[in-house]
């Protein structure tokens, strides 16, 4: 293990495993006598990295081929406006699920297209932070799509069931969750994500679509944000970031290699379990305010009941090798999210610290 623990939110910590092949392939990427970020992204030699890069995440997914594979620029925030440029007809309206932060960046973006419902929105109850239940929900029927957040990056809250909304297009934005656990893709009309948490490096973001969904956008859509027109260029409409393309496919091969999505999904669970269990076990000390039915495996935001002593644990954690747990400078506080390239033993280190920091100073 490296000498840092990241806890970052994202960019976030890569397997080291890659870290060290993209290193070793720097200066000459499978004998072309240059690195992969010098190659032109209409050569055999990219295609070959693009093609294998989807096929990999089609295989780790099981992703139909009525999907579509996306590799896209702009992030996902450049997805909260080519979803509605998309999908949404001209005085049509939308409904969004508003659970956190995300949800509303998302939200705010699609209101400049056109009309948009909020269907739910995260309660409080008892001072915990609950999804209201589906039967909750006021879901219009005629809506293009419903648009939710399944894991909230900054708030720590995840979704453990998937929303029924009864033929009407589903979108998730499952940047800080894609490829932490087995999902049935078939559930979803669309998932996108930037890379930068569990896929590889920022830059470059994927969507997955079902073809049906695939069809002209507003009239006064750029070229670049057309679906249509990605489909049809293979996501090479203009010069894609290459290098993250390629380090995502590095960390989807990385993945296969340690048994796939289950088996990282098992590692999540149990990584989550031990961070939860470590508050609970102080409830006096920390206290993390997402009811236990809707807390994070990826992202587990946390206080320090004396927040006096918030900056402290900062300073002390990062002597300790354990970097990044800055709570979002929105929320503040501590987060520490443990992506998929989160090893157990970084888990460990953490939970070790957090109970040494009570005794010192509970
Ligand atoms: N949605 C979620 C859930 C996120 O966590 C983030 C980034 N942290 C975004 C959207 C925005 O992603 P980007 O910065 O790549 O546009």
């Amino acid at each position: 293990m490296r000498k840092v623990v990241n806890f970052s939110a994202g960019p976030g910590v890569l397997p080291e495993e890659v870290l060290f092949q993209a290193q070793a392939e720097m200066l000459n990427w499978h004998e072309t006598g240059m690195s992969i970020m010098e190659l032109g992204h209409r050569e055999a030699e990219f295609k070959q990295v693009a093609q294998q890069s989807e096929a990999d995440l089609r295989e780790l997914l099981s992703i139909p081929s009525h999907y579509h594979i996306l590799f896209l620029a702009g992030g996902a925030t450049a997805q909260f406006s080519m979803i509605p440029l998309n999908l949404l007809k001209e005085n049509k309206h939308a409904d969004y699920v508003e659970t956190g932060v995300w949800s509303r960046k998302a939200i705010s973006e699609a209101k400049r297209y056109g009309n948009i419902n909020i269907a739910a929105r995260t309660v409080t109850e008892k001072g915990l932070i609950c999804i209201p239940p589906q039967e909750a929900w006021a879901l219009n029927l005629d809506a293009e799509y419903v648009h939710y957040t399944p894991n909230e990056t900054i708030d720590g809250v995840e979704f453990n069931w998937v929303p029924k909304t009864q033929g009407i297009p589903l979108i998730a934005d499952m940047s800080s969750n894609i490829l932490s656990k087995p999902i049935n893709v078939t559930d979803y009309d669309m998932i996108y994500a930037s890379a930068q948490k569990n896929i590889g490096q920022a830059g470059i973001t994927v969507v997955i679509i079902r073809d049906e969904l695939v069809k002209d956008p507003l009239p006064y859509t750029p070229g670049l944000f057309s679906y249509q027109a990605q489909v049809e260029n293979h996501s090479l409409y203009n010069t894609p970031p290459t290098y993250s393309w390629y380090i995502s496919g590095l960390v989807f091969s990385w993945m296969k290699r340690q048994g796939g999505v289950a088996v990282f999904a098992e590692h999540n669970q149990r990584k989550a379990k031990k961070l939860y269990d470590c508050i609970d076990s102080h409830a006096d000390f920390y206290i993390n305010q997402v009811h236990p039915d809707c807390r994070s495996q990826m992202n587990v935001p946390f206080n320090l009941k004396n927040q006096e002593l918030t900056s402290m644990f900062l300073t002390e954690a990062t002597q300790a090798g354990l970097a990044n747990l800055r709570g979002h400078r929105l929320v503040g506080g501590i987060r520490a999210s443990i992506y998929n390239a989160m090893p157990e033993e970084g888990v460990d280190l953490l939970v070790n610290f957090m109970r040494d920091f009570v005794r010192r100073h509970g």
